[in-house]
């Protein structure tokens, strides 16, 4: 049996698919003569250029989508995919009578698609996998038709799903996919391989797999099983990324190379967030990572690398100290960028100096909110006081953070709680800066697996109804689908947040910049609003104690007493609470609740 792997639209065109990579390496290394199909590159270029809106719609799946309305003979969902094309395209159309911007669609398909397949033999026994991330699972029921036609014995496994529920939504809606394996893929697709090779206990026996039998859809009897070995020493080929973009001329000195550190979750606690459903959380050796990042830059020459982790610190800074260490000495010798994600919890002054020197200018990091109350409510382990922390630190290194989301419209929200965020956004003033540090105001995306799904009464799941691309599937292929299993779908927002938004503008729009010098003795905090000077303060002895202690670290109350006796034993709590108290009010230092997590908002190194 050979296995087909199919990388398809959306996915970005400018790195390999991690999990397809390694889903080759494990089972070519068992035996499995496997393969990588880079159709996101091989079928890019289908929709004419123009600039993508990718937080409302994947503008690359609007050909597909067209083709499947046409197929089920959905003019009004056809006509939709063209609306969407002609709102960003209108001066192609000035007349009004050449609405039908898609219909070329199968012509360019049917060319490239048969090309690219002419290379197999349908004498062979061919397993197709389709990776239904993304989305990928739209444009995969088209390439599934061609598939079947050219194929008539192949099989075609669709994965990448997090649950059972949306492996059986997606199955339902497309008669052409065989197999669904959901979770984590790398052993129940090889046991898939044995199976239909005929060498063992048969379907039932292929961890977490649904199947077709009579007529219905069956599930295998096991959802356990053996989960990949990330330390194994099964490094991710890249190698049919490469050649794909060598047989079109390509270049490939700017390609971003996936990395993966860890798998699954530690913390596992966000309420909006379905992103570990079916993997199993767990690290790899620091060793491990540096080894492959060698590897690939013998092989590959491109000095990019992406962590796919979702926080690759996985609540173990010593362990992310050690990687770092790694990568530091690596860089000494190479040139290297990286891109990641963290969960900033824990993080120290250390950490963070770090970080650039090995390579990590860009950060995403999990900020999620402006507003202590919000972050509790979401599940966040996370306060406002890391999140000031992070970016202070974050500038002070030169690390940009190029998408601190802001989540709106969350469940159980109250206007109490946005304008916490509003008077909250003061605390950064010294820090916004589009090229640095960006807020992307985003509405919650309620998934079906979500903690906050099962906390919404069912009268009210109605309210979430915005997705855009399940409204251009055509109805007659919905209906009777859990649309939760298969897409999230957020509801319209409290109007505060616009008022929260053009705060948030006024913030980027303008400069807020200190200074703090000693003058004859004194401490003086100066703030200045566009360069003119708009607050003078003359600090006290604890203030400039408190500012300081705080500076590099979160304390909560109990600690900065201790840390402030040590230099004065005579430091009363009455004083320092009301110093706090003073310093909050002119947002130079944050805390929350009972002065817990208390931190400097300023560089303060009095
Ligand atoms: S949002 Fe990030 S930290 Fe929170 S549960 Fe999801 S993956 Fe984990």
């Amino acid at each position: 049996m050979k296995v087909i792997l199919n990388c398809l639209p959306p996915a970005r065109t400018d790195t390999p698919s991690a999990a397809l990579s390694i889903l080759k390496a494990h089972l070519t290394t068992n035996g499995v003569e496997t393969l990588v199909i880079y159709w996101n590159i091989l079928l890019d270029g289908i929709l004419p250029s123009f600039e993508r809106n990718t937080d409302t719609i994947h503008f690359d799946l609007l050909p597909y989508l067209y083709l499947i309305a046409e197929e089920h003979g959905d003019d009004i969902a056809r006509s939709r995919a063209n609306a969407y094309v002609k709102a960003e395209l209108p001066e192609r159309d000035v007349l009004n009578d050449s609405s039908d911007y898609l219909g070329g669609t199968r012509r360019v398909l049917d060319k490239r698609i048969a090309r690219e397949l002419s290379r197999y033999s349908p004498d062979e026994p061919l397993l197709f996998g389709i990776s239904c991330r993304y989305e990928q699972w739209i444009p995969g029921m088209v390439l599934a038709g061609y598939v079947k036609r050219l194929f008539t014995d192949a099989r075609i496994v669709i994965g990448g799903l997090g649950s059972r529920d949306r492996a059986a939504a997606v199955m339902k809606m497309c008669g052409l996919f065989d197999y669904a394996i959901w979770g984590e893929g790398e052993y129940p697709l090889l046991e898939l391989v044995r199976a239909l090779d005929g060498g063992n206990a048969g379907l039932a026996a292929v961890p977490r797999l649904l199947f077709r039998e009579g007529g219905t859809l069956r599930n295998s009897d096991t959802e356990t099983g053996r989960f990949f070995d990330m330390n194994s020493g099964v490094f991710a080929d890249h190698d049919d990324y490469f050649s794909c973009l060598e047989a079109l001329g390509k270049d490939t000195s700017a390609v971003i190379l996936p990395l993966e550190s860890t798998r699954g979750c530690t913390w596992n606690a966000c309420r909006f967030c379905v992103y570990s459903d079916g993997m199993r959380t767990r690290k790899r050796e620091p060793s491990r990572v540096t080894e492959e990042v060698r590897r690939l830059l013998d092989r590959h020459h491109t000095p990019y690398f992406a962590f796919m982790d979702n926080d690759i610190v996985a609540n173990d800074p010593e362990r992310l100290e050690s990687v770092l260490d790694d990568l530091i000495s690596l860089r000494e010798q190479r040139e290297i960028n990286f891109i990641a994600e963290v969960i900033h919890k824990g993080f120290t002054k250390r950490i963070m100096e770090k970080l650039p020197r090995a390579g990590f200018g860009r950060i995403h990091f999990g900020y999620e909110s402006l507003s202590d109350s919000l972050l509790a409510k979401m599940g966040k382990k996370t306060n406002f006081s890391d999140n000031i922390f992070f970016v202070k630190f974050a500038r002070k290194s030169g690390i940009k953070l190029p998408s601190a989301n802001i989540i709106r419209g969350i469940p159980s929200e109250e206007d109490v709680d946005i304008l916490a965020c509003m008077d909250n956004l003061h605390f950064l003033r010294f820090y916004y800066d589009n090229e640095f540090f960006r807020h992307t105001i985003i509405p919650l995306r309620l998934a079906g697996h979500s903690r906050f799904h099962d906390m919404v009464p069912a009268d009210e799941l109605g309210r979430f109804n915005e997705n855009e691309i399940f409204r251009l599937l055509p109805g007659v292929m919905t209906e009777g689908i859990d649309r939760f299993a298969l897409f999230d779908f957020s509801a319209p927002h409290n109007t505060l947040w616009n008022a929260f938004a053009k705060i948030n503008d006024f913030y980027y729009n303008h400069t807020y910049s200190y200074t703090v010098r000693r003058e004859e003795g004194d401490v003086i905090y100066r703030e200045f609003f566009d360069g003119a000077p708009v607050l003078e303060l003359v600090l006290g002895d604890v203030a400039s104690a408190i500012l300081r202690e705080t500076n590099e670290r979160i304390l909560d109350l109990r600690d900065l007493l201790t840390s402030l006796r040590e230099r004065d034993p005579q430091t009363d709590e009455t004083s320092v609470r009301a110093a706090l108290d003073a310093l909050k009010a002119r947002h130079l230092v944050y805390f929350g609740e009972t002065y817990g997590s208390i931190i400097s908002v300023i560089d303060a190194d009095i």
